[in-house]
């Protein structure tokens, strides 16, 4: 594969001699070398077999560390976008046109699935990665509301690890012949999981148990508050558009007072007005900003190594 590399960098940066192709093909160990390359499928003929659209980042990281150089990812939301809310515009559609995989984090998380199924239609599949997966119910707010299910599931590396399974199966029955490479990189990616997870236990076991309190934004995080045995307490909802009435805040801040929460966490992506009335109604000092919905840019490994270092800063 390198060598092909190799040859590949060298065709390109000798292609202004137009001359330099037939000449090295009429070297015969070249073309021996070419052909023995080409019989062993170490030759790309394109730059990527398989082309696929994500519309979750996280999911593109996970698409690109399972697909290595075989598949080429379009991140129809980017690194800050919100995946509770996208509208596919004709521009992003055109950057998709020709994937035959559109992998989505499924669990309702997509309330505009039904349009987008609707324009990518029979052109090609669409897979819901969180469908399968175990999911937490909503929790109910106290007026009857909470009967969907709870979409953030990437905040459980258990479940991310699931995954790397559901979009290596995904991107093989698209790429049949590049099975044994998916498998290999899924099994590698999935070593790196379990080593993020031992990370996380031992740094959050810093967090004595009567202080695991996490106190954020919106409700994003109520699966690893299950993972690591912490009490969730959301400020907004599962998205961002619910805010808490003032019967909702007054219990908030009484909860936080009475458990001596240390932190309140706001997002990368948002830091409602209600964040400093709440930090200044209870004396509770601001966190350092968690990743909730995208991945501010870094890799899954690196994002949850951010909130995990930041919880564990605010909370030890
Ligand atoms: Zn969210």
């Amino acid at each position: 594969m390198q060598e092909a590399r190799r040859l590949r960098d060298g065709l390109e940066r000798d292609a202004p001699a137009t001359h330099f192709i037939p000449h090295f093909f009429t070297k015969p160990h070249a073309r021996q070398y070419i052909l023995g390359l080409a019989v062993f499928g170490l030759l790309p003929l394109a730059a990527a077999d398989l082309k696929i659209a994500v519309l979750h980042p996280l999911l593109g990281d996970l698409a690109r560390e399972i697909g290595g150089d075989q598949v080429e990812v379009v991140d129809l939301i980017g690194p800050n976008g919100d995946p509770h809310h996208f509208e596919p515009r004709p521009e992003d559609l055109r950057k998709a046109e020709g994937a035959s995989l559109y992998l989505v984090a499924g669990m309702g998380l997509e309330g505009y699935l039904p349009k987008l199924r609707s324009v990518i239609a029979e052109k090609a599949e669409l897979v819901e990665v969180g469908a399968t997966l175990p999911a937490l119910e909503e929790p109910d707010d106290g007026h009857g509301h909470g009967h969907g299910v709870d979409p953030h599931w990437w905040h459980s590396i258990d479940l991310f690890r699931r995954a790397t399974g559901i979009v290596a199966a995904a991107l093989e029955a698209k790429s049949p012949e590049n099975a044994a490479l998916f498998h290999k990189n899924a099994a590698t990616y999935r070593t790196k999981l379990d080593e993020l997870e031992k990370w996380a236990r031992r740094e959050i076991a810093r967090i004595p148990r009567d202080r695991r309190h996490l106190a954020t934004t919106h409700a994003a995080f109520n699966y690893l508050c299950r993972d690591f045995g912490f009490v969730p307490h959301p400020v907004q909802g599962l998205n961002r558009e619910q805010m808490p009435d003032p019967r909702e805040l007054a219990k908030l801040v009484a909860d936080l007072k009475a458990n001596h929460v240390a932190a309140i966490f706001p997002e990368t992506e948002s830091n409602p007005k209600i964040l400093n009335t709440l930090t200044n109604d209870t004396g509770i000092k601001l966190g350092k900003p968690l990743i909730a919905d995208g991945t501010g840019g870094l890799s899954y490994l690196e994002m949850v190594r951010h909130n995990v270092e930041a919880i564990v800063k605010g909370l030890e």
